[in-house]
């Protein structure tokens, strides 16, 4: 049964300890020692957790991590002024601003501030724009959103070439759905996007030999809407609550059912350690990519 599931905490381990092997490489040979900015405006206590995780997880691959706290109550220039300090540091090679955003604050206008080249998410419009025009490789490559670049690595890994394969994306988020769908483009996948609006959500999955799901509705993607041996990734990750009693008032699951799911996929990602341990280790690959292209060092092929 357990060959079904793809192990996305186990991958993103062997990539956290590429990064590491990567990162002393590159310490040696630029003398630098990669720096990661994470800023977090506001107390929001599942925010805190990730910020608290992408932290230690860069400093355990042996870089520095900047954390930075704004209460919720900052103005815009307040922000904007630290990210300008950030941008002009020169320990510092990639800045992370933690999403949401308090209500007062525009996501778009902080996240335009930042250095393109220092831009670890990839939400910038220039890696955005870069990603759209398929430009991938080189210093000027683009900076690719963490969590669809750490899916197209469980697909890769999983299937190898992506040629020719149906895929079918729900969502089509700025950080999930799209950025997904245009790597999938660039693997030779016929693409659709679905969401909201898409008629006959089921219809339009049952044709895909890949599935990713990125729409934040727990379970929502059946077991009959599964093509029998398709590739199944869950992105979404969604708390509800456990009935009264429980260990825990919420847990975790994706958007697919996972137990009938299962039964018609080929392979599938679980909810929790699936994509989401991919996320915060292709941060970390993101970071060193970045201090290589600031040194002048070719980065590493993260894709293979
Ligand atoms: P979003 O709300 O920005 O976008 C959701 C998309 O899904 C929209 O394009 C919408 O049209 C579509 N959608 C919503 N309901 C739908 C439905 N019933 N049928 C079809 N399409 C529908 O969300 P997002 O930021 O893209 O995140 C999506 C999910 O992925 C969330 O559960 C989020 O928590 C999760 N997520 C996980 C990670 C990770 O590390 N694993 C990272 C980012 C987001």
């Amino acid at each position: 049964m357990s060959g079904n599931i793809i192990d996305g905490k186990a991958f993103a381990a062997g990539l956290r300890a590429r990064v590491a092997t990567e990162v002393a490489v590159f310490q040696k040979g630029a003398g630098v020692v990669p720096g990661l900015a994470v800023v977090l405006v506001g107390d929001d206590p599942a925010s805190q957790v990730y910020v608290r995780n992408k932290g230690k997880a860069a400093q355990a691959c042996g870089m520095t991590a900047f954390d930075h706290r704004l209460p919720a109550e900052s103005a815009e220039s307040d922000v904007l002024e630290l990210i300008t300090r950030l941008n002009s540091d020169p320990t510092v090679h990639g800045i992370l601003v933690q999403l949401p955003l308090p209500g007062h604050l525009q996501a778009s206008r902080v996240v335009e501030a930042i250095d393109p080249a220092k831009d670890v998410d990839g939400l910038h419009p220039v890696n955005a724009g870069r990603l759209a025009l398929g430009q991938f490789a080189g210093p000027d490559g683009a900076i690719v959103p963490c969590t669809p670049l750490g899916s197209l690595m469980l697909l890769r890994d999983r299937l190898g070439s992506l040629t020719g394969a149906n895929a079918v994306v729900i969502g089509r988020s700025i950080l999930v759905g799209l950025p997904m769908a245009r790597l999938l483009i660039a693997e030779n996948c016929t693409v659709t996007v679905a969401h909201s609006k898409t008629r006959d959500l089921p219809d339009v999955c049952r044709g895909s030999d890949i599935l990713v799901a990125a729409a934040g509705r727990p379970g929502l993607v059946e077991g009959d809407w599964v093509k029998p041996g398709a590739t199944v990734i869950d992105v979404g990750i969604n708390r509800v609550d456990t009935p009264s009693g429980s260990d825990r008032p919420y847990k975790l699951v994706g958007d697919v059912d996972f137990a009938t799911a299962f039964e018609a996929a080929g392979a599938i990602t679980p909810v929790p350690g699936g994509v989401g341990p991919m996320t915060v280790a292709c941060l970390l690959a993101n970071t060193l990519t970045a201090a290589c292209r600031q040194n002048g060092v070719e980065a590493p092929a993260w894709l293979g």
